[in-house]
């Protein structure tokens, strides 16, 4: 497989798969998060540098319309050009070129030198992007005909992308457990030699395969969020690997009442109850230590407002929902955390979005940041988890945070993601 630390962009024509999935501030049209944007950069400043020029191609968002003539506004990915070109500029590339037509920027791709960049409309205004038929009922008796016809179109598509360049570059992570035609179906025309990772996709890959390969031991999987059945892949891919499961989060409850504990009007998804059983019975099989929280603070209703109250977890008093873990579960955490020597955590123990149930999120984020002090290796992944990370200013004291959260989960279920497997074989 090709590498990307190892190849000279000198004088090439590069298409590069960039997340630019980016938030916009809905009154300014500014970009209020622009990390993605900065983790595709050191690709690109290797190409400039290097000598060859770039085409960088993204979707953003989920426009509706199939003609991009038509293409949303809202959706256009003109308008975060000047949050790129502030980065850009630093490597001597001041003004990137705009495509208002990805699928008709043969001129533009032709015409451009060593040292420049080019960045392609939204890939999603075109359906082939996805490669599902738009505006067709999905119970519709023409879909499968639809679907069959979309499949030649998104290959059609792909390759019009792939003419534009001499060589592919896939660096959109968040993205890589697509088949779509510009994360997956593009590389079928390139050789083995000319299709590549980003430095962010290496990134990641590294981080990911460390904790499924090479963890040391003891390594601690720390699963929280809303639900078990998101999570129950993962979950069962880490038995085979992990000594410890910390299980928080309103997932928490539908094992509670598996085992029989009181849960007031908690979460609890009813029909997982079998499946959480079964869960712990495979743990237990496996020798993994499951830590499951032994009290919580429960709340009234669901609100920020919310009156409070503290009890056993699997003794909710009637009427009220059990929304963070409390001081006693924290300890018995912590001491499971510190004394790893790999860490894996995806997912809040809490509803951390509400001040009054951000505790238990927030001493995690500061046990799983001891450990790494302490040298574990530590990965966060899963949008929240990364959310509460950073609320707590801890991004930089953990060995890496992912930017996939979807990504990171199929890779960490074991599932062959099409954007990997379409360059890695
Ligand atoms: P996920 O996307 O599955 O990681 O779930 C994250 C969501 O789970 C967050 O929005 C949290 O507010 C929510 N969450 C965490 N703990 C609880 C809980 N005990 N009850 C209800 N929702 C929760």
């Amino acid at each position: 497989m090709q590498k990307i630390d190892n190849y000279n962009f000198k004088g090439k024509k590069v298409i590069v798969r960039v997340d630019f999935n980016v938030p916009l501030n809905k009154e300014t049209g500014e970009v209020s998060d622009d990390t993605r944007i900065r983790g595709a950069l050191p690709t690109i400043k290797k190409i400039i540098e290097d000598g060859g020029c770039a085409i960088l191609m993204s979707h953003m968002g989920k426009p509706k319309n199939v003609n991009p003539n038509e293409g949303d506004a809202a959706f256009s990915l003109k308008q975060i050009i000047p949050a790129i070109e502030k980065y850009t500029k630093e490597f001597g590339v001041p003004t990137i070129q705009f495509a208002e037509d990805c699928a008709n920027a043969d001129a533009q791709a032709l015409a451009l030198k060593p040292g420049q960049i080019l960045l392609l409309q939204n890939l999603r205004y075109y359906a082939e992007e996805e490669g599902k038929p738009r505006g067709i009922d999905k119970d519709d008796p023409k879909m499968e005909e639809a679907k069959a016809a979309m499949k030649t179109k998104q290959a059609d598509f792909a390759k019009k992308l792939a003419s534009y360049a001499e060589v592919y570059v896939n660096d959109a992570f968040g993205t890589a457990h697509r088949k779509h035609a510009s994360t997956a179906v593009i590389a079928d025309s390139f050789a083995e030699d000319k299709k590549m990772f980003g430095f962010l996709i290496n990134k990641e890959l590294d981080a990911m395969d460390k904790v499924l390969n090479d963890a040391r031991k003891p390594f601690t999987a720390i699963m929280g969020g809303a639900k078990v059945s998101d999570k129950i892949n993962v979950i069962t891919n880490l038995l085979d690997r992990v000594q410890n499961l910390i299980i928080g989060g309103g997932m928490t409850y539908t094992f509670i009442k598996a085992l029989g504990g009181k849960i007031g009007n908690s979460l609890c998804e009813e029909d997982k109850l079998d499946l959480a059983k079964e869960i712990l019975d495979k743990a237990k099989a496996k020798g993994v230590n499951v830590f499951l929280p032994v009290d919580a603070v429960n709340a009234d209703k669901f609100d920020k407002d919310a009156n409070t109250n503290i009890s056993d977890v699997d003794n909710t008093p009637d009427g009220w929902m059990g929304l963070d873990i409390a001081e006693k579960s924290i300890k018995k955490f912590e001491d499971v955390i510190v004394n790893s020597k790999t860490v894996i955590w995806n997912g809040p123990m809490g509803v951390f979005e509400f001040e009054k149930f951000a505790k238990g999120t927030s001493a995690i984020a500061q046990a799983v940041a001891k450990a790494t002090a302490n040298g574990a290796f530590t990965l966060i992944g899963g949008g929240d988890s990364v959310a509460a990370i950073n609320k707590n200013g801890l991004a930089d004291k953990v060995s890496y945070v992912s930017t996939g959260g979807g990504a990171m989960l199929e890779y960490m279920e074991g599932k062959q993601l099409p954007g990997i497997v379409a360059i890695r074989g």
